[in-house]
């Protein structure tokens, strides 16, 4: 690991006035330690942002506010998450470990690189890690890639579970820029995808914090699911996951939400198949012609091809257990 220097600024305005562009910002650690021991990351400083940045979770009248600094398990402990935010909750519990869910922050997770095999390897190409260097995994090793949104410059996927949950749910994303003023993102805005420039995954400033997430208020607290496909029933990331929720009258679905994980340069969202749902009849055949809708627009890589059957499983299952609500 390459030598830098190590500061625990006491509050934003001085974490950001000591950033430059040999900077990283230090949370949980969980994911850039590893990137610094590799040597794909090599930061001159690191700050470590953990005395600067919101760790509480604040229940105001139109939503939720989780300071960026809450740590993964908190989050999914919390009372007011599990009550009205429970697909929230589920989707944290499915992704890594307890020891790393300790240590995670909510910004941190946001922020995770990408678990492509070629980016954590310094002898294969890789145009997220150089770009220019070429994509190996676009004729190669492309089994856990996207399959959709990508592009010939890159076919990763976003590994995160929380950020499944967040997408579905419409969250936004608070930023304090280095010129100290303030910015929300939709979460839907905030990952990118790859077009020419694979090395950018977000559209966060330089050196801008994140330094809350915001959560609305819904009606999907009663019919939920994350359903997470992936190799190992556990500490794997997943080839494919779902997030769905319904708010429901009776048998009719008044709004839907479907995003996944696994198939994206970002949190996917499927707009047409909610769409579809949009005041239809809860029934298996309407489940169906929503998965249907959603694979239709997807178009795998020389190695996935066997995603698309399995979203449309996945989208199927999870909109049935939302109704049941066995999550
Ligand atoms: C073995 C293993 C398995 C895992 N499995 C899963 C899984 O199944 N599902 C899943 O979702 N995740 C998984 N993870 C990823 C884990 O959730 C992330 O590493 C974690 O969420 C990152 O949070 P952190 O606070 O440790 O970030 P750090 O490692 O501290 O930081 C990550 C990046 O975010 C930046 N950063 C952090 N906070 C801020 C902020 N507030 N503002 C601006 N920049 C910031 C840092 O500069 C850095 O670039 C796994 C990780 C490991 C090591
Ligand atoms: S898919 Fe993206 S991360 Fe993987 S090798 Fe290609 S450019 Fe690198």
């Amino acid at each position: 690991m390459k030598p830098f220097e190590y500061t625990k600024p006491k509050t934003v305005r001085e974490a950001l006035s000591s950033a430059n562009k040999h900077t990283q910002y230090i949370a949980g650690g969980t994911n850039l330690v590893d990137l610094m021991k590799k040597e794909i990351d090599e930061p001159d400083q690191v700050l470590d942002i953990t005395a600067t940045l919101p760790d509480t979770i604040e229940e105001k009248d139109k939503g939720v506010v989780i300071g960026a600094m809450v740590r993964n398990t908190a989050i999914a402990d919390n009372k007011a998450i599990k009550a009205h935010w429970p697909l929230l909750a589920k989707a944290i519990l499915k992704g890594a470990s307890p020891q790393i869910r300790n240590m995670a922050s909510a910004g941190g997770n946001l922020l995770q690189r990408t678990r492509c095999p070629y980016f954590y390897d310094l002898t294969l190409p890789c145009n997220k890690r150089k770009n220019g260097s070429g994509c190996g995994a676009l004729k190669g090793n492309n089994r856990m890639g996207a399959i959709i949104g990508y592009s010939d410059a890159c076919v990763a996927v976003h590994p995160s579970d929380m950020c499944v949950a967040l997408a579905a749910l419409d969250a936004k994303v608070n930023i304090r820029k280095t010129d100290g003023s303030e910015e929300t993102m939709n979460f839907l805005d905030f990952h990118r995808l790859p077009g020419n420039n694979p090395e950018k995954d977000n559209n966060l400033p330089e050196n801008a914090l994140i330094t809350s997430i915001f959560v609305p208020k819904n009606n999907f607290s009663k019919h939920f699911e994350y359903l997470k496909l992936r190799d190992r029933e556990s500490y794997a990331f997943a080839l494919i996951s779902v997030a769905a929720a319904l708010d429901m009258d009776g048998n009719q679905i008044s709004e839907a939400r479907l995003a996944s994980g696994g198939v994206a340069h970002k949190p996917w969202r499927w707009t047409k198949a909610e769409d579809f749902l949009k005041g239809k009849q809860a029934t298996a055949e309407n489940f169906a012609e929503a998965a249907r809708i959603a694979a239709e627009d997807t178009a795998p890589l020389s190695t996935n091809a066997f995603k698309v059957p399995l979203l449309k499983g996945a989208i199927e299952t999870a909109l049935h257990t939302c109704l049941t609500n066995k999550a």
